[in-house]
């Protein structure tokens, strides 16, 4: 079989290789000849190198079926270590993980909602070095420190507008902030997309696949990985599920227009109409005095999963509107699988898993040739920071540097 490394350079085929044996989890020598269609020299020659700079680790032998053992390869997970943070208005999330992505350091600390930048960012730098240090995490050790914000990139510097809404983070420099306060490498991404290749790098996806994955907080985002790469679009915005058009007549979107996605089925408008309901809201004790839509939008979901029926209809309606605009994102971009990830799904993520899987079992085109499997995150609440980790992780290790 002719290689589809062929070609590339030397780094880049051993970025390939250890790619592969991070999606295969663990893997024989032969296994990665017949997979990447290198030569079995040229296999052994790699995987000695990623042995010597300590990458991978040799773990045990499979059952032999008649021929020679074959000693098995896998990730050496406690030889290096990334830090995810997310940030968002109520709180802000950090995590400590090793290669695989499995977290050996978290906190939570006091969201950025209403302080200065530089104030956050000292922040920041400083839970950064508590938590490596309670991790017992060297310097050596570090790739570096992802970072998910909410917001859009400006083109064509890539440099992330870390909140649209609040005009003193667009002109801040977050990267370069606390890159020079940790002394590390540090990168600032769109927390949706964070959450793709997370899902891409935790959730052990071949390289080959096309995964979207859709984030929800109090509205939706989308990070699509198409091929192991991420796709950007021509400004780095590509990816704005919130604002496609789901019903012209339907409530005002943020954006000026009327029934974006977001409009329609986001935890705002869920909670809107929730609040709206007089039943629902005594029931449920919504819009007190400190109420937030994320806090509201959990009690909502809460009775929902209890089946409450008021509840469950907004919860039913708000996936009927994201599933049928993920049948046309199928159509559009030919999925393998989509993955639903981020704290609006908690609790009522199946009711979202199962809806969009029955409306692309029915209106799905490219259904007809093969299926697009919806599964929901296993990161849990934290898949912005596990995936600004995982973001790190990637561009440092993995073949692609998008
Ligand atoms: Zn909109």
């Amino acid at each position: 079989m002719a290689s589809q490394y062929r070609g590339v350079t030397a780094l880049e085929t051993h970025a390939a290789i250890l790619d592969l044996i991070r999606s295969s989890g663990v893997v024989s020598r032969t296994e990665l000849v017949d997979r990447s269609g290198l030569t079995g020299a040229t296999i052994t020659r790699i995987i000695r190198q990623l042995m010597q700079d300590g990458l991978v680790v040799e773990t045990g032998q499979a059952e032999s079926t008649g021929g020679k053992p074959r000693t098995l390869i896998q990730l050496n997970a406690a030889a290096r270590a990334a830090v995810g943070i997310s940030v968002e208005d109520l709180g802000i999330t950090y995590v400590v993980v090793d290669l695989n992505g499995k977290v050996i350091e978290r906190r939570t600390t006091k969201g950025s909602g209403g302080r200065r930048p530089i104030t956050v960012t000292q922040q920041m730098a400083e839970e950064t070095r508590l938590l490596l240090s309670g991790a017992g995490i060297d310097s050596g050790d570090l790739l570096g420190v992802g970072v998910a914000v909410k917001g859009r990139q400006d083109s064509p510097y890539r440099k992330l507008r870390a909140d649209p809404d609040a005009a003193q983070w667009e002109q801040f420099d977050l990267e370069h902030t606390l890159g020079s306060a940790l002394a590390t490498s540090v990168i600032v991404d769109n927390d949706s997309i964070c959450a793709a290749v997370g899902e891409f790098w935790i959730g052990r996806r071949p390289p080959t696949d096309n995964v979207a994955t859709v984030y929800m907080t109090d509205g939706f985002g989308l990070g699509l990985m198409i091929r192991g790469d991420v796709y950007r679009g021509a400004s780095g915005n590509a990816g704005q599920i919130s604002h496609v058009l789901v019903d012209p007549d339907g409530p005002q979107c943020e954006c000026g227009r009327h029934g974006c996605l977001n409009a329609m089925a986001g935890a705002v408008r869920i909670v809107e109409l929730a609040r709206g309901d007089t039943d629902l809201r005594a029931s449920l004790r919504l819009g007190r005095t400190g109420a937030t839509v994320r806090r509201d939008h959990e009690k909502v979901a809460a009775a929902a999963a209890r089946e409450h029926p008021a509840a469950r209809r907004l919860i039913d309606a708000s996936a009927q509107h994201l599933a049928s605009v993920l049948v046309s994102l199928t159509n559009l971009m030919d999925l393998h699988s989509i993955v639903l990830a981020g704290p609006g799904f908690a609790g009522v993520g199946e009711i979202y898993v199962d809806t969009a899987a029955e409306q692309l079992r029915r209106f799905s085109y490219v259904g007809l040739v093969h299926a697009t499997e919806v599964t929901l995150s296993e990161t849990g609440p934290d898949s912005a920071a596990l995936g600004a980790a995982s973001l790190v992780l990637r561009s440092r290790l993995g073949p692609s540097r998008s």
